[in-house]
């Protein structure tokens, strides 16, 4: 779990405060990794206090984190470093939050962080870090998971030792985000919940977890009442709430499929997993209908066709990638989840998208 949490609208004001008791000595810097959004935002830049030898890495968020690229950053940091770290700061969305919380791990664990991606293979702590979440819908800001692509796969850093040690919850951050990229983000958490809640892995703590966020999330989408404040408040909470959810149980079908979809055509998590949930009535038949109803109420439009014109290679890699989640089916189908999910089942869904 995350060890220390502050929110309230304006609470990033704090961010120096609270981490300067964090401050090793003057020759080991914090280093922020900040979503490159923010980069000609002065107003916003100009809150964070560098002091000594602390510094910025503007993140793209173009694409989703890379095994490679986190390998290159924790390069550059040591050579650029004089001593590790104080601390990583993580601001942005889940990219940001995920190559902030590799990095930190990757700073004192030996090797690629391809040798990670899995569960519980990290042998030392990270050094301090802290996320500040600036969309909501991952709970990348809460999760024990650092979401990354390799060589070979799209798994996470699963360990103890990945979640924040801090986080600063400040919903005013949230202001900017293009709307079907909020809606895509937001989907991402409200289908952490449907996934968590109908699972086998689902225990009383996910549960009340997953329930508070899913109640959230249909607020912030269908309650004409809301102001816009309250919107980015309670979607804030949502976020929380569902990486809660499933810290302690496990996702499903729409991010088994929708790791596939990212891995071998780049499509972002939030988008991938709403083109999957789409055609998911088979398993979570009430969930797909209020998924549809926010769709409509919103306007939002989902790309079709997505996997017509690829190759049977790239099919099959998707296949692969989705079937290797074990957990995830598990969870979702249960242990002989294999005479249900076959390679021919996974084609057709992946054909209808
Ligand atoms: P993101 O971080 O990729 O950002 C999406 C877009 O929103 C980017 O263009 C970014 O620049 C923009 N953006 C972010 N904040 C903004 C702001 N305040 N104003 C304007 N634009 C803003 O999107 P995401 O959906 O938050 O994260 C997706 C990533 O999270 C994927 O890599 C996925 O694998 C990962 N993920 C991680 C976990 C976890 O538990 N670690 C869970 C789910 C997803
Ligand atoms: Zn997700």
């Amino acid at each position: 779990m995350v060890s220390r949490v502050v929110f309230g609208r304006g609470s990033f004001n704090q961010i120096n405060e609270i981490i300067e008791p964090k401050r090793l000595n003057e020759r080991a810097p914090f280093i922020y990794l900040i979503d490159d959004v923010f980069k000609s935002n002065t107003n916003f830049i100009s809150r964070i206090s560098l002091l000594y030898d602390d510094y910025i890495i503007f993140i793209s968020s173009e694409e989703e984190p890379k095994t490679t690229q986190v390998d290159t950053l924790v390069e550059e940091i040591i050579l650029k470093t004089k001593a590790t770290p104080s601390g990583i700061i993580g601001i942005g969305g889940g990219t940001a939050m995920d190559l902030a919380k590799s990095v930190s791990v990757m700073l004192t664990n030996n090797g690629s962080s391809e040798e990670y991606q899995g569960w519980d293979l990290l042998k030392c702590p990270g050094v301090y870090h802290v996320g500040v979440p600036t969309i909501s819908g991952t709970g990348a800001e809460v999760s024990r998971t650092a979401v990354l692509s390799g060589s070979k796969l799209k798994l996470g850093i699963n360990s103890d030792f990945t979640p924040f040690d801090q986080v600063i919850l400040d919903p005013e951050l949230t202001c900017g985000v293009e709307k079907n990229q909020w809606f895509y983000t937001a989907m991402d958490c409200f289908i952490h919940c449907v996934e968590s809640l109908n699972g086998n892995f689902i225990n009383s703590f996910s549960k009340s977890y997953g329930k508070m966020a899913y109640s959230l999330c249909l607020d912030v989408f269908l309650n004409d009442d809301l102001n816009l404040e309250e919107k980015q408040n309670k979607l804030m909470m949502a976020s929380w709430h569902g990486g809660m959810s499933i810290a302690y149980s496990q996702v499903g079908v729409a991010h088994a499929l929708s790791y596939g979809l990212s891995y071998v055509l780049g499509v972002r998590h939030g988008l991938g997993n709403c083109v999957v949930f789409n055609h998911l009535e088979e398993f979570y038949a009430k969930d797909v209908a209020q998924f549809k109803q926010m769709i409509d109420k919103h306007q939002i439009s989902l790309p079709k066709g997505i996997c017509k014109s690829i190759s049977q290679q790239q099919l099959d890699k998707m296949i692969d990638v989705a079937m290797n989640l074990n957990p995830l089916w598990e969870n979702a189908i249960g242990e002989d989840w294999k005479s249900v999910i076959t390679r021919s089942k996974l084609e057709k869904l992946y054909l209808k998208m």
